[in-house]
């Protein structure tokens, strides 16, 4: 079954619920009907509720930035996919922030995805090498350590139905795009290691995003590659024009 394409925008520690209000009004009044693309977007915890309202009847669904691996229990300030499923359908798991900033390991982002997958929700499990990783010439063993780490607690079925988003961390908020052949190189060598782990089903089914420093100029780009399935758009999400550009380049292109 061809799937359609994914624009995720990761809204990150931006917005106050009231100016999540206004965004999302702004989103919805300027996307009109698009029909290709499903658009995500993922604010931050406080704006889930009152945007789930706000979303009811519109070709937006949301997506959680994080979650914590554990469903229940004395954990002081984390957030349960138990409470976020009856809001979200997405859930950012690995982000290279989380990873860098919250020392994030790849037990523990195996764990997450496993708890958003056992929840009925799809985990978009970001990886991507650093700037020292890549002129190293470690880009591809890194990542494909990542994504085998990540999917270790899935079957085959699960991956099949789950989202990996290739973000190399030199690419994030620095306007240091990679090259379109660079991402659709890293998401084949993906999908190869996926067959030969999980079998062809799985490997066809995963969808494979870009993102890092992706924008309304350079979207199309990516919206024209028969490789990636999408794009996770951080800065560019936060400007409903050039997020709604971003969405209509994948809408307009043809399959
Ligand atoms: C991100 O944070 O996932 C991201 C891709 O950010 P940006 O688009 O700003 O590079």
């Amino acid at each position: 079954m061809l799937k359609n394409k994914l624009v995720v925008g990761n809204w990150k520690v931006h917005f106050t619920v009231p100016e999540s209000t206004v965004a999302i009004e702004k989103l919805k009044k300027s996307l009109g009907t698009v029909k290709k693309v499903e658009i995500v977007i993922c604010p931050g915890f406080l704006d889930i509720y009152p945007a789930s309202a706000e979303l009811i009847d519109t070709n937006l669904v949301l997506g959680a930035q994080n979650v914590f691996q554990k469903e229940e229990g004395a954990y002081t300030g984390e957030v349960s996919v138990v409470a976020l499923a009856h809001f979200v359908k997405y859930v950012l798991v690995g982000h290279s922030e989380r990873r860098l900033l919250f020392s994030e390991s790849d037990r523990v982002i195996a764990q997450k995805a496993a708890v958003v997958v056992a929840h009925g929700l799809t985990p978009i499990i970001c990886v991507g090498e650093t700037l020292h990783e890549k002129e190293d010439g470690l880009s591809k063993i890194v990542v494909v350590n990542q994504v085998e780490a990540a999917l270790s607690h899935l079957t085959a079925l699960e991956i099949e139905n789950i989202v990996i988003a290739y973000e190399p961390v030199w690419a994030i908020g620095s306007g240091q795009l990679c090259q379109v052949s660079d991402a659709e190189k890293m998401a084949q060598d993906l999908r190869n290691v996926i067959k030969a782990l999980y079998g062809e089903k799985a490997a066809k089914g995963v969808r494979i995003l870009y993102g890092g420093s992706v924008d309304q100029k350079n979207a199309k780009s990516f919206a024209q590659s028969k490789t990636l399935d999408g794009v996770l758009v951080g800065g560019a999400s936060l400007d409903h024009k050039a997020f709604v550009e971003i969405v209509k380049e994948f809408e307009s292109k043809k399959k």
